[in-house]
């Protein structure tokens, strides 16, 4: 990484938890995460979230109108999978700017009965995003509901979609040290800067990686309140989800924390609450917590085969030959989302059905 490690920028959140940390000592860094997320004053998606090529980061949706298109026509035959219910919910965790939604609806509209049996729901914390998604999305559907966090979603049939949201949740990290996870926390260096430290008192023992060398980063990260509300919205319905994400389908060791402002890394100690921080999500840990709640899971498998088994290059060559003039530009952005040294192998798709559904589409048999 071409980051610079010791760069410290005095945010108006870095000198918030400088105060909270001197005042109450070491914070973990899942508290770290919830609060550059989303402190109530400063927190990244409580300001100004930037999403999109003149943001601080871009994602599947903002780079090709086919990812969101793919994504509806996948609801429209999972409703039909379902039994083609009179009144499905659509629900999209972490919404963005409601262009996957706009794209997938579009495209979904083809499909006689689907878009009048849904309503839409979208879950969104930032006021500013619901703002733009309510622009986004005014001619798209009569039917669309926000909800500020995942609880109380109405318990009927639904459909879930999450792109890029369980990346956000908070995360645990735990250092090895002398055969001893200890937890990774931040706290202050000798010139009251910010600076992970870990937190003595946490020290566990852990058999699954007991030969990993000193300095093993272990990670998990809270899914709690989701499953809960899952299981919740599970008990009465048949449900079926998907998320996508950049994560690994195997668990294993590593340091994974990631902040990014302005398309570029940095150290997630730089820019607290002005860059957002993200992590890889473990799908095997989560797919295995999911099960757990009775649910069968699909997958996971990368975003370039779930694409492709969708029928990417058939609609980016349909969408070229009725726009010649932009056929490149639609080519580069196709080329991206599948591209195996990148977005197509780095994120993965994990598909959720409630037990009696038959596999979801886009994952192997
Ligand atoms: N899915 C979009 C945006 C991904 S960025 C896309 O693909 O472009 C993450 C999104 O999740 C943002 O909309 C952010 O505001 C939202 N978000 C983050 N944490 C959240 C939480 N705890 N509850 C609800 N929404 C959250």
């Amino acid at each position: 990484m071409s980051y610079d490690p010791n760069a410290r920028r005095d945010t108006p959140l870095a000198l918030k938890l400088k105060e909270r940390i001197k005042r109450e000592g070491l914070i973990t860094v899942a508290d770290y995460m919830q609060a550059c997320l989303h402190d109530p004053e400063f927190g990244y998606y409580v300001k100004q979230p930037a999403i999109g090529r003149d943001g601080d980061f871009i994602t599947a949706p903002e780079i090709s109108q086919i990812f969101g298109e793919l994504i509806g026509l996948w609801c429209a035959v999972v409703w039909q999978q379902m039994g083609s219910p009179e009144k499905v919910n659509l629900i999209e965790l972490g919404p963005g700017r409601g262009t996957l939604m706009r794209d997938a609806l579009r495209a979904a509209s083809k499909v006689p009965g689907f878009v009048e049996a849904i309503s839409v729901h979208l879950v969104e914390t930032s006021h500013h995003l619901q703002a733009v998604q309510r622009e986004t999305l005014a001619a798209c559907h009569p039917s669309i509901m926000w909800h500020q966090n995942v609880r109380h979603l109405p318990t009927e049939p639904a459909i879930v979609i999450a792109n890029e949201f369980l990346d956000t949740l908070p995360l645990h990290q735990s250092i090895l040290n002398s055969e001893v996870w200890v937890e990774r926390g931040v706290g202050l260096d000798a010139h009251g800067d910010l600076q992970f430290q870990s937190l003595p008192q946490t020290a566990t023992r852990n058999e699954r990686f007991a030969d990993a060398p000193n300095g093993s980063v272990f990670e998990g990260q809270n899914w709690r309140i989701l499953l809960h509300e899952l299981r919740k919205l599970a008990r009465e319905v048949p449900l079926t989800a998907i998320f996508i994400d950049y994560g690994h389908a195997e668990t294993a060791l590593g340091d994974t924390l990631q902040a990014v402002r302005r398309h570029s890394a940095e150290h997630p100690l730089t820019s607290p609450g002005e860059a957002d921080l993200t992590a890889q999500v473990d799908f095997s840990e989560f797919a295995e917590h999911v099960s757990a709640l009775d649910f069968i899971v699909d997958g996971p498998t990368i975003q370039a085969e779930f694409l492709g088994r969708l029928g990417i290059i058939e609609r980016a060559s349909r969408l070229m030959s009725a726009n010649p003039a932009k056929a490149a530009e639609i080519e580069m952005a196709v080329a991206r989302l599948i591209a195996p040294q990148g977005m197509g192998t780095r994120f993965k798709v994990l598909g959720v059905r409630s037990a009696g559904l038959p596999p979801l589409p886009g994952f192997s048999a």
